[in-house]
């Protein structure tokens, strides 16, 4: 009975937007007071153990003394300057840690503020780096696979999947991009050859309009959950490589060591020209993105007609954003992240398991710290949420997905716990 308090704070239902919610029949939100380690704590002193890290970002948990510290420390120095002719030494710091991480073809940063905002200037620096290289000002599409999920601007928006990022809502507003079905080779399983040649028609066909392609490497996040197979990265940079076409991969969920690798284009060892971070750069503290790129890249848009990349948000290199994330990439170093993330695979691998024999089950499937149980039919959200609060976990699917990834200061219990509820509520729910 406790938790129906939570459920009715009524000024937040009049009033306050929640993510993909109605505002004539919200879905209940649960009031948090508190949060610290994997465990999220509610106004009326209900624990819930953490599935979700907060949509990825908060990857060292919640209240984490040396993040806490690091914030603390910068807010006493300056919250913020202006990055136009300014610089600061949490910019440096984090510049310097986050190319040591990424893959050594890269060599210019763009602090932006967001994961959609990355994607957004990630597809400017290939439209303008591509009309500067081949002056031929057709060259401002983008070709991407389906169920991908790049954000929720404009251009971002563009790239995802077509039916679950629900195009149709914005008719002709939206640019129309490529889509080439999601490649269905399995990560682990066999390679099928055929899933590479939409994709090859697409470029043989329409190359001479696309600046690059997009993606998400190996993990294909809120679009579907989806993991497939590196050969697929391989061919296709591969493929863009030789059409002077870019590749833009955006790691902004995949990145540090969500999927047992620092980024997750190391699983197929191809490099992009152009890579998206976000989500757990700041280890969930607050909202903060960057676009890495190659000094190829960089130049080129600078020898092009604007003479610079045609972008410059206020709050570019926020110095507080910048000194937690320097810290979060600290911890990352200092720890043996591989065994890490790769004790929380096995784990999960058998905690998830028996979830295959459920008769609503259609695959389960785990990567590094990623644990998905798909079901037969889409899962009504409000009904999960509120028997996982009552059984002490969050966690919210996304239509046929019942997924996990937890903070990685999640201990082997709260794990089992998490498992195991999970276990029970998709029997309960979808079976
Ligand atoms: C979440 C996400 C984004 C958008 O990030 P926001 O910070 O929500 O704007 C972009 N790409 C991928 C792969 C994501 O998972």
């Amino acid at each position: 009975m406790k938790t129906e308090i939570n459920l009715h704070d009524e000024w937040d239902r009049e009033h306050l937007w929640h993510p993909y919610t109605s505002t004539i029949n919200p879905l209940p939100t649960y009031k948090v007071d508190s949060a610290c380690g994997a465990v999220l704590r509610l106004a009326d002193g209900t624990e819930l153990i953490d599935g979700m890290s907060s949509w990825w970002c908060a990857c060292h948990g919640y209240n984490h003394p040396r993040l806490n510290a690091a914030v603390e420390r910068q807010l006493h120095s300056m919250s913020h300057v202006m990055f136009g002719g300014l610089t600061h030494e949490p910019a440096l710091r984090l510049g310097r840690l986050l190319l040591g991480m990424a893959p050594d073809n890269m060599h210019n940063i763009f602090y932006a503020d967001s994961g959609s905002v990355a994607v957004e200037v990630a597809m400017k620096m290939a439209v303008q780096a591509a009309i500067s290289r081949t002056a031929d000002h057709r060259r401002t599409n983008f070709v991407t696979i389906r169920s991908g999920y790049h954000g929720d601007t404009w251009n971002a928006m563009s790239v995802c999947d077509p039916v679950t990022g629900m195009h149709q809502a914005f008719g002709s507003a939206l640019p129309v991009r490529y889509f080439v079905p999601q490649p269905r080779s399995r990560f682990g399983g066999e390679w099928q050859q055929a899933d590479i040649e939409p994709l090859r028609e697409v470029l043989d066909t329409r190359g001479h309009e696309i600046a690059a392609l997009i993606l998400e490497p190996i993990v294909q996040g809120a679009g579907g959950m989806w993991f497939y197979h590196p050969e697929y990265l391989r061919q296709a940079v591969k493929l863009c490589r030789d059409r002077g076409i870019y590749v833009i991969f955006d790691e902004i969920a995949t990145g540090f060591w969500r999927t047992g690798r620092c980024f997750a284009w190391e699983h197929a060892g191809v490099k992009p020209d152009i890579m998206c971070v976000g989500k757990g750069l700041t280890g969930g503290y607050m909202t903060m993105s960057a676009v890495l790129t190659t000094a190829e890249v960089a130049d080129t848009i600078s020898r092009g007609e604007a003479g610079v990349l045609m972008h410059g948000p206020t709050f570019m290199a926020n110095p507080l954003a910048c000194a937690v994330a320097a810290e979060s990439l600290t911890l990352l170093r200092e720890q043996d992240m591989a065994a890490v993330v790769g004790h929380m695979e096995s784990r999960m691998r058998e905690l998830l398991a028996p979830a295959a024999t459920l008769p609503g089950v259609t695959d389960v499937r785990v990567l590094g710290s990623i644990g998905v149980v798909e079901t037969r039919r889409p899962v009504d959200v409000g009904e999960f949420q509120k028997l996982c609060v009552a059984k002490g976990v969050w966690i919210r699917p996304f239509g046929r997905n019942v997924y996990i990834m937890p903070p990685y200061v999640v201990s082997d219990g709260q794990l089992e716990r998490l498992c195991a509820a999970l276990l029970e509520l998709v029997e309960q729910t979808a079976c």
